[in-house]
């Protein structure tokens, strides 16, 4: 047996030891839910909402438990844990409520003698890879509308999410959905390859650049459906007509949400010279009020890291900013254990030649560079190859606009930052991914539509 052992980000302890799922159990997954999809295909679509609702149900009657056990598995605080359960619940009522609409037959064209009709038809079986940031959201923004539209599901949560992913699997299936519709498959990244090798119909792929990348290659012979929802360095500008205290609380937030493990965290600030010192001073000011602590603690909002190797990659952007004469405001490196815990940490005077101004962090480290005007504010939110979110800050909509036009980005955000709406598409440009989740496209993306050339022949 290959075991997966599950750790407590906060202290350490083994949480618990599960059995993961070698090459050939995936195989025999996969083809259990290739023979059980094209009867799930054909149920109403009644049927399927009816399981998705008791799901709704049950993720309400148990929020509680599976708050717990999310903050015990990736060391989210509480406070954010049930954030994340409640924050479940417009999704799956946005999901229920368009999916009939999304996926009805259309009749495109009728003339005499001539129809042309669209049909959505499921893709079969897609395997759902996923990561352990935000696991109820990236888990169900696939699994949902998977379901719904009539597909088989292979749904690999993160090895840092495995028993949440598990509670996620045991309340579908106590909804009703079959469980050879929806296979659970456990284990980390070797589990995944494995996974990739089965013949499915689509891969929604959640997680970092690195990993996406060797998924689309791994891919690349067989013409799958591919989608990848991937990493950010996103940026936030404060323009000098901007109230620096506001501004910087919000950007505050956005930056250490979660110790920073958000897909569309900020992290990377540029503000106008005019306000540069008053927004750091406020800056500084609301990270240091974030209390941190056991994130079962109600007033915890700073938790552990949930990957312990994640300390090793801050710790080198920190010396790297360090080393290139970057100014220290707060933080600056890992704390001691036992778990996983890294200083919310804050720099001034940065540069586009500083890792961290560069790549990824997915951690609680930010760095504020001094800009002189839009021109350059601009330019530099640019510079990068990521593109998920971006930020304008100023109580002018039309100077937000223009800028924001300029953005490369998935989602700009005026006066705000991460945010994510289940009306709205998620996407990122560049390395942050290929596709979609969220909004009715999201629905349609784990749908094939099939053209029908109608012509009656008259008798
Ligand atoms: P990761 O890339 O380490 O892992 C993601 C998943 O891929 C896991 O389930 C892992 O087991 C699996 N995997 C690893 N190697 C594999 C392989 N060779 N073949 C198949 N599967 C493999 O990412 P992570 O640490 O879980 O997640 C953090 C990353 O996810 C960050 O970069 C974050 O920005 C990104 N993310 C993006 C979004 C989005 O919507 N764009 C949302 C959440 C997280």
């Amino acid at each position: 047996m290959n075991a997966l052992t599950v750790h407590n980000p906060a202290t350490g302890d083994v949480l618990a030891t599960l059995e993961a799922d070698d090459a050939p159990a995936v195989a025999a997954k996969a083809r259990t839910a290739r023979d059980a999809q094209p009867a799930w295909a054909a149920r109403s679509l009644a049927d399927r909402r009816a399981c998705i609702e008791r799901f709704r149900a049950g993720v309400v009657a148990e929020r509680e438990a599976l708050a717990h056990l999310l903050t015990t598995e990736t060391g989210k605080p509480i406070r954010m844990a049930r954030n994340e359960l409640d924050g479940l619940l417009p999704r799956i009522d946005f999901f229920l409520e368009q999916v009939e609409r999304v996926t009805a037959d259309e009749t495109v064209l009728a003339q005499e003698g001539l129809r042309e009709r669209i049909q959505h038809l499921p893709l079969g079986v897609v395997a759902n890879i996923s990561a352990w940031n935000y696991p109820w959201f990236v888990g169900c923004n696939v699994l949902l509308p998977a379901l719904l539209t009539g597909n088989a599901v292979l749904y690999k949560p993160s090895e840092f999410a495995s028993l949440t992913g598990r509670e996620i699997v045991r309340l579908l299936h106590a909804a009703g959905v079959p469980h050879d519709v929806l296979q659970p498959v456990v284990g980390g990244g070797e589990t995944g390859a494995a996974l990739l090798a089965q013949p499915v119909h689509g891969v929604f792929f959640t997680g970092s650049h690195a990993t996406g990348q060797r998924v689309a290659q791994s891919l690349a012979g067989r013409l799958v459906h591919l989608q990848l929802e991937l990493g950010g360095k996103d940026p936030g500008y404060v323009c000098e007509d901007a109230d620096p205290r506001t501004a910087a609380e919000s950007l505050a937030d956005g930056a250490m949400y979660n110790a920073g493990q958000s897909c569309c965290a900020v992290e990377r600030i540029y503000v106008h010279e005019a306000i540069h010192d008053a927004f750091v001073r406020h800056f500084v000011e609301a990270v240091r009020g974030m209390r941190r602590g056991d994130p079962l603690d109600e007033a915890t909002y700073l938790g552990p890291l949930t990957r312990a190797g994640q300390i090793g990659v801050l710790q080198a952007q920190v010396d790297d900013a360090l080393a290139q004469g970057a100014q220290l405001q707060l933080g600056g490196g890992a704390l001691p254990g036992p778990g996983n815990w890294f200083d919310a940490t804050v720099f001034t005077e940065v540069h586009h030649g500083m890792a961290l101004m560069r790549e990824e962090s997915f951690g609680p480290v930010i760095g504020i560079q001094r800009v002189r005007g839009d021109d350059e504010a601009l330019a530099l939110m640019n510079d990068t190859r990521y593109g998920l979110t971006a930020g304008v800050y100023t109580p002018d909509e039309g100077r937000a606009r223009r800028l924001l036009s300029g953005v490369r980005a998935g989602s700009v955000y005026w006066n705000c930052c991460d945010r994510v709406s289940p009306r709205l598409p998620w996407s990122g440009v560049g390395d942050s991914g290929l596709g979609l989740t969220l909004s009715t496209y999201g629905i349609q993306a784990f749908t094939r539509p099939k053209a029908w050339h109608l012509r009656s022949v008259s008798g």
